[in-house]
């Protein structure tokens, strides 16, 4: 009797284990199951499913936003997204842009593409010109695609005395600034052994008007925006621009002068850069003026001459 029931419990004891062993294989293939559909709507298993390695799809969904993980996802698999985020001045707001310009320029290097968006070259010089932020001060930028106002007048011009600069005195101006850096600059060159004349320094928006509008009557507008800055347009506006050349030399004799190449490895000590150097033409959109420096300050001038980049280059990734 006893026996009897012993066996009918342990039967019946089979039967729950059995039973739930059945229910957790159950659930537990329902919650895999689940989870892998989940899984399956997740973006890192898209990006893996479009050919994207682990390595890769972790730094992409690391360093863009869902709006630009999607963008990647509507693409096929291009080694771009990840390469253009190695370069040093990538810019996030850009992307869009480099990536057109990439698409447009099959072949042309990431570093170019950088460089080039970041500066406004990819598109049309004056086209889509925007008024520079004066607040910025010695760090505004005003070139082809950065304007000032007819308007804009630097608010603490400081005389050039003679001694330092061409013309009646009075006729060459710059802010206090610029002026007291260029002491410096000048002492030190000085002392090099080369005596340093300015030849132009601020130029009001009336005069850049009147050199630029003769070019233009007399050759063209072509010819006027290769050879002259359209009004606005030009540094000199901003009272922070200074040509400057040895004395007795000329444009033609100063580039190839001893006094040059003390000014150009020397002048960011000053808080100058030389503004349009020869190999950043394609840049700068400027053909290579040896003379022409720019005030930006120690810091900026320094940053600038170290890493062998344009004015145009650091405003867009550091002052802008
Ligand atoms: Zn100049």
């Amino acid at each position: 009797m006893t026996k009897l029931k012993l066996k009918k419990q342990s039967k019946l004891g089979i039967i729950i284990i059995v039973g739930l062993i059945i229910a957790i294989i159950g659930i537990n293939w329902t919650v895999n199951t689940i989870k892998q559909k989940q899984y399956e709507k997740s973006n890192e298993y898209k990006l893996i499913t479009l050919g994207y390695s682990e390595k890769d799809t972790k730094t992409l969904l690391s360093k863009y936003k869902n709006k630009e993980i999607e963008f990647i996802l509507n693409n096929k698999k291009d080694s771009i997204y990840i390469n253009i985020l190695k370069e040093k001045y990538f810019i996030y707001s850009k992307l869009y842009d480099y990536l057109d310009y990439y698409k447009d320029h099959d072949g042309k290097d990431l570093t170019s593409i950088v460089e080039i968006v970041n500066t406004n070259r990819h598109k049309e010089y004056y086209e889509d010109s925007k008024k520079t932020d004066i607040s910025k001060k010695e760090l505004m930028l005003v070139n082809k695609y950065y304007y000032l106002d007819e308007t804009y007048e630097p608010q603490d011009l400081v005389k050039i005395p003679t001694t330092y600069a061409w013309g009646d005195y009075g006729s060459q101006q710059v802010t206090k600034d610029t002026y007291d850096a260029f002491l410096n600059l000048w002492n030190a060159s000085h002392e090099a052994g080369y005596y340093l004349m300015v030849s132009s320094s601020y130029r009001t928006y009336a005069h850049q008007k009147e050199v630029y509008d003769q070019y233009e009557k007399s050759q063209g507008l072509e010819y006027a925006d290769q050879i002259a800055a359209r009004p606005g347009y030009s540094e000199h506006q901003t009272g922070y621009s200074l040509d400057i050349f040895e004395k007795g030399l000329t444009q033609k004799t100063f580039q190839d002068s001893e006094s040059y190449l003390w000014l150009k490895d020397n002048a960011h000590k000053y808080g100058f850069i030389e503004r349009y150097p020869e190999d950043k033409v394609n840049i700068t959109g400027y053909t290579y003026e040896s003379w022409h420096y720019r005030y930006v300050g120690v810091d900026a001038a320094t940053y600038i001459y170290q890493n062998h980049i344009t004015f145009d280059e650091y405003y867009a990734y550091f002052t802008k």
